[in-house]
């Protein structure tokens, strides 16, 4: 990954921290990052409000600004579901057969379960401006399309 999609990854988890904050989805279906620009997919049954899309914005922001540490570590597969639950794997599937797993924790935020490479801090990320959501009925997804704000503004 180039050192512009590290920073977008990384973007990606502090959404998805905002996402679980303020509209409580906490199952991701995928995730997309190329360059500066982002989307994150998450399982929801309706469209939400452009109150609620602000304040995933600046939920997403704050955290930006507070410049939390972003920790990665590995840990035994059973210790790590039980101490943090399923919710480490969103709904990508994890081989049955892997015994131990990369797991990533914003502190104070979220943890995931991710193999990616990360920036140390969510302030490195930079502002986040998110684009207009789009709303899947037919899946019940949510897709969040993102900018970095000093990404390029073609897409
Ligand atoms: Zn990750």
């Amino acid at each position: 990954m180039s050192t512009q999609d590290v920073r977008t990854h990384t973007a990606v988890h502090v959404l998805k921290g905002a996402v679980q904050n303020v509209l409580g989805a906490k199952w991701t279906a995928s995730t997309y990052v190329s360059d500066g620009h982002g989307r994150l997919t998450v399982q929801f049954d309706r469209k939400p409000t452009d109150e609620e899309v602000s304040r995933i914005e600046q939920a997403a922001n704050r955290k930006v600004q507070e410049g939390s540490e972003v920790l990665e570590f590995e840990m035994e597969r059973e210790e790590a579901e039980n101490h943090f639950g399923k919710e480490i794997y969103d709904l990508f599937p994890v081989p049955e057969g892997v015994t131990r797993l990369k797991i990533v924790r914003i502190v104070d935020w979220n943890v995931n379960c991710c193999a990616e490479a990360h920036l140390a801090s969510t302030s490195d990320v930079g502002p986040v401006r998110l684009g207009k959501p789009r709303f899947r009925n037919s899946r019940r997804e949510l897709e969040l399309e993102f900018d970095l704000a000093d990404a390029a503004p073609n897409r």
